[in-house]
């Protein structure tokens, strides 16, 4: 799946509720969709599951993990759902520790694996670039200023370096 076709489904979702507030209830959207959310014992390797059972799905999620990084997971795991798995009426994931990080393909026809899907559209969905903009414009935020970026990620209550990657991948913060 093109990364672009990511960003315009996370667009509908956000529209379709008419989410303009940050940080992104990211919850508050899942449950939307039809799942349910809950701490789960994974172990401590295991960031997230989603589980779909009988056209039913369940996101789990590891609360050892930081506030910023349970968010992220259910996030990529609402992603594995919406991308991935919602015409199916059983299904499993598991998320090992996964990177936050990805590089968008340079690319145009550069299709992603699903685990980079997921985390594009956990990234599109918590920073979506037109919020980004607009609260960058609004605080004149310097994005080369390290005080500036943290406060940026905090406002969208994600971690820096999610939203570095974000940045990033949206040029909008050129590549080191
Ligand atoms: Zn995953």
């Amino acid at each position: 799946m093109l990364n672009k076709r990511i960003e315009k489904i996370t667009i509908q979702i956000l529209d379709e509720y008419k989410i303009n507030e940050l940080p992104v209830p990211v919850n508050e959207i899942a449950i939307k969709r039809g799942l349910e959310i809950k701490a789960y014992d994974l172990g401590e390797d295991v960031s997230g599951v989603l589980v779909i059972k009988d056209g039913l799905g369940f996101i789990g999620y590891n609360p050892t993990e930081s506030k910023v990084r349970q968010r992220f997971t259910i996030a990529h795991e609402l992603g594995h759902y919406e991308l991935h798995n919602k015409q199916n009426e059983s299904a499993l994931f598991v998320d090992k520790q996964f990177k936050v990080e990805f590089r968008n393909q340079d690319s145009s026809t550069g299709e992603m694996s699903r685990e980079r899907e997921a985390n594009a559209f956990a990234a599109a969905i918590l920073m979506p670039e037109k919020l980004l903009v607009k609260e960058i414009k609004n605080h004149h935020f310097e994005l080369s200023d390290d005080d500036n970026l943290q406060e940026l990620a905090k406002l969208f209550n994600v971690s820096v370096s999610a939203m570095t990657f974000r940045l990033m991948n949206l040029k909008l913060l050129s590549q080191y």
